[in-house]
């Protein structure tokens, strides 16, 4: 019996990769290719955001901000039942203050650049100190007791910021804590290479009760002289500035979520989307993680509005928030919507940086309604070609981390784009770097106009896409 329904199911998902072929109309195809390639509004979506409102971490203002911002937008556009959805709480609220500097001053001017995790206390003002080398032992911390108080203090390793645990290794947990109760100003750690990554926590943090050493990390470099001048016995002095501001919890957040309802099948869906929150680290603006993966999606809604696209099914826009902490708002939404899982057809995410969109992994048996999907933007952007990465069946890949994961967890054909291009996201990824300015705009213009041919295309099919097999149900013990 088992057999015969898995045949059963496999040859209906191989009749209907045959009979799925049906796209979109062709004259709406061409009207978006123009809007996305000659009116396209991409890089100004991308500027309101990152530059116009900032880096948007979850639980902060700026990212309740973007919120509304994004709302608009759809709204504008000409998407219909606009909403945020709520996922949960945070226990409490976090963000930085415009004061962010770090400056070697003594026993020469240099300055530094540095990130403190999110969801720790940062500094009073700007905080001027002499720097001392950590002690590694108990006797060693009697000697240089009188030096610690105030001070900032330099340990090798670096800093466990995601969990907040203390420098494994050179500095024992006994000494490390007796280090941070000698009054010091904060603990200094250097990052491995040049880039400064920025992480945190918001668990056991309340607005009343958040403990613990601000522990600041420099890029090497930093770390380095810093080091090197003591070595040398000079008197090293740093400022450190780092504004952190705390809000009462808990503090609600919400994905945001637009449509253009499906003519024939509206309670049928593909989703596009990315995730709109983002690390906050000094410099950082959340540009290519994922102010990009927003704007596409934006775009993408803007194109299909422009267009007068008429999808068969529905087309909803999804900006998914806690996504860096742990896939919050996917997670969430696969459950709040666990009885509606059939009907979505498949999530598009775009999350991996600047990148043009090369493609998806597939299963075999999406191949055909996914090459039929892609042709039109195959051939509006030669230069940029696709492919589609035949994965070893039956299921779609689990893990992934982005908000791809959560649906294909549950059978639903989630698909984290293929990122193909020139750009290095490893440079930029969590770091200082994330700006603006690290966008490059001919990738974001392909990104926006194929996620919308896609999107419309699938949307227009005879059929929803293939899918893995169900899972048969676990056998129940009769007993
Ligand atoms: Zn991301």
């Amino acid at each position: 019996m088992k057999l015969l329904l898995r045949s059963l199911y496999l040859g209906v998902a191989l009749a209907s990769g045959v009979h799925a072929l049906a796209q979109g109309d062709p004259a709406t195809l061409d009207r978006i290719v123009d809007q996305g390639k000659n009116h396209s509004q991409v890089m100004r979506i991308l500027h309101d955001l990152t530059v116009g409102i900032g880096p948007r971490l979850t639980s902060s203002p700026r990212l309740a901000k973007a919120e509304q911002w994004a709302s608009d937008q759809f709204r504008k556009f000409g998407c219909t039942n606009v909403h945020l959805e709520k996922w949960g709480d945070t226990p409490v609220g976090w963000d930085r203050g415009p004061l962010q500097m770090a400056r070697m001053v003594e026993p020469f001017d240099s300055p530094m650049v540095f990130t403190v995790p999110a969801w720790t206390d940062g500094t009073k003002g700007v905080v001027r100190a002499r720097v001392v080398r950590a002690p590694t032992t108990m006797e060693e911390l009697e000697k240089v007791k009188p030096q610690l108080k105030g001070a900032w203090v330099l340990f090798p390793g670096a800093a466990s910021a995601r969990r907040g645990a203390d420098t494994a290794g050179t500095v024992p947990l006994d000494v490390a804590q007796a280090i941070d109760a000698s009054g010091i100003a904060g603990r200094i750690y250097g990052s491995r290479n040049e880039l400064v990554v920025t992480s945190g926590t918001w668990a056991n943090k309340t607005y009343e009760n958040h403990p613990g050493t601000l522990r600041v990390t420099v890029r090497k470099s930093d770390y380095d002289r810093l080091d090197r001048n003591l070595e040398f016995g000079r008197n090293v002095v740093v400022e450190i500035g780092a504004e952190s501001h705390w809000y009462k919890g808990p503090v609600p957040q919400y994905n945001v979520v637009a449509e253009i309802k499906g003519t024939e099948k509206p309670d049928e869906v593909v989703i596009v989307s990315g995730h709109l929150d983002s690390w906050n680290g000094p410099g950082s603006q959340g540009a290519l993680d994922n102010g990009v993966g927003s704007s596409t999606a934006l775009e993408a809604a803007r194109i299909l509005c422009a267009a007068h696209a008429k999808p068969k099914r529905t087309i909803r826009f999804i900006l998914w928030t806690g996504e860096e902490e742990g896939l919050y708002g996917s997670r969430a939404y696969v459950q709040q919507h666990a009885a509606e899982l059939d009907k979505i057809s498949a999530v598009l995410v775009d999350d991996g940086g600047t990148n043009y969109q090369g493609g998806y992994e597939i299963l075999e048996q999406m191949k055909p309604m996914m090459e039929a999907a892609i042709a039109k933007s195959q051939a509006a952007f030669p230069d940029m070609p696709q492919k589609l990465e035949v994965v070893k069946g039956p299921r779609m890949p689990r893990g992934g981390g982005s908000d791809h994961a959560p649906f294909n967890s549950v059978g639903v054909p989630g698909f984290f784009t293929i990122e193909t291009g020139r750009s290095d996201y490893g440079y930029v990824h969590h770091t200082q770097h994330d700006r603006y300015e690290m966008a490059i705009p001919e990738y974001l213009v392909q990104s926006a106009t194929n996620h919308a041919l896609v999107s419309y295309n699938l949307a227009c099919a005879d059929t929803l896409l293939p899918r893995e097999p169900k899972p048969e149900p676990a056998p129940t013990d009769g007993g």
